[in-house]
């Protein structure tokens, strides 16, 4: 058994197609808020959209790089399939009934492990998961219940998740030529949910838009991410330096399985260069892009919040 354990999730990141839908479709239908307008510190032409609660907290925080012309991509293993937010079930039923009357397209609901699971359609086809918890949250608010990893073998994942990362194992389903296998970090936090997914014969994923990126869990600061940092090293993975993202410093790994995990800081956070009233509203730049801000601007499509 592990002796340091996950949290939980710190933030979700996927690729879109062209931003204004994906800002219309997480903003109005999914009850988020827009906490950060960026770029791309890899790509400043391109657009960074944070999405969470009205206070910007680590396990709500959904990503997008939007980018223009890139093909749709395909989930399969090797990648993470879908994520999931919590939603209240004394709210669930009504908040379904709404989406579905504002044009979203609502699929289920049908039963997973005990919970109530409805899927959504984003704009580019990706499946947004909204499952019934306990309370009379949101899907903002609720945050992450969790993530799916689809796998060719569930095995080492679940190894590198239990052994190493203090997940423990829930149950599992399975069904013609398919399995899933629930671990969750001990804790209430949000986000604690990993599923591991199988299905005979399924082509290896896509990366492209609708897709999810890679997955980041949390670390409580600088020096609990270099313990991890060193334990992720002594599983034998290939991890990066630790990277400056500005709102929290970031490592990165390929788990075993092809899933690109980060480990994100919980500090500083997203009110490190704007206050929380008015998150999101105006485009907030790194420091070494700062001297190139009007080229930037004029590259970026303009979107509305
Ligand atoms: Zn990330």
């Amino acid at each position: 058994m592990a002796d340091k354990r996950m949290t939980g999730l710190h933030h979700v990141t996927a690729i879109s197609g062209p931003p204004q839908a994906n800002v219309d479709f997480f903003t109005k239908l999914m009850d988020q808020r827009l906490v950060k307008k960026t770029v791309n510190f890899d790509d400043p032409g391109t657009y960074h959209l944070y999405y969470g609660n009205q206070t910007a907290d680590p396990g709500t925080i959904l990503t997008f790089f939007p980018f223009e012309g890139v093909p749709r991509g395909r989930p399969g293993p090797g990648m993470a399939s879908a994520y999931s937010y919590a939603v209240g079930d004394a709210v669930f039923g009504d908040v379904l009934a709404e989406m579905r009357a504002r044009g979203a397209g609502v699929s289920g609901p049908e039963e997973r492990f005990g919970q109530q699971v409805a899927s959504v359609s984003d704009p580019d086809g990706a499946t947004v998961e909204l499952v019934a918890t306990p309370g009379a949250h949101g899907p903002a608010e609720g945050g992450f219940h969790g993530v799916t990893l689809w796998q060719d073998d569930l095995a080492p994942t679940q190894a590198l998740l239990v052994d190493r990362m203090g997940y423990e194992e829930v149950g599992s389903e399975s069904g013609d030529g398919w399995e899933r296998l629930r671990l969750k970090a001990p804790g209430d936090a949000r986000g604690t949910v990993v599923d591991l997914f199988r299905r005979d014969g399924a082509p290896r994923g896509q990366q492209g838009t609708g897709t999810i990126h890679h997955v980041a869990f949390r670390a409580e600061d600088d020096a609990d991410q270099l313990d991890w940092r060193e334990r992720m090293l002594e599983a034998g993975m290939q991890v990066t330096p630790v990277i400056d993202r500005q709102y929290f410093n970031a490592i990165y790994f390929r788990e075993p399985g092809g899933v690109l995990f980060e480990i994100a800081t919980d500090p500083p956070g997203f009110t490190r260069d704007e206050p929380l009233e008015s998150l999101g509203q105006s485009l907030k730049l790194p420091e070494q892009y700062e001297g190139i801000r009007d080229r930037i601007e004029a590259a970026l499509p303009p979107i509305t919040a």
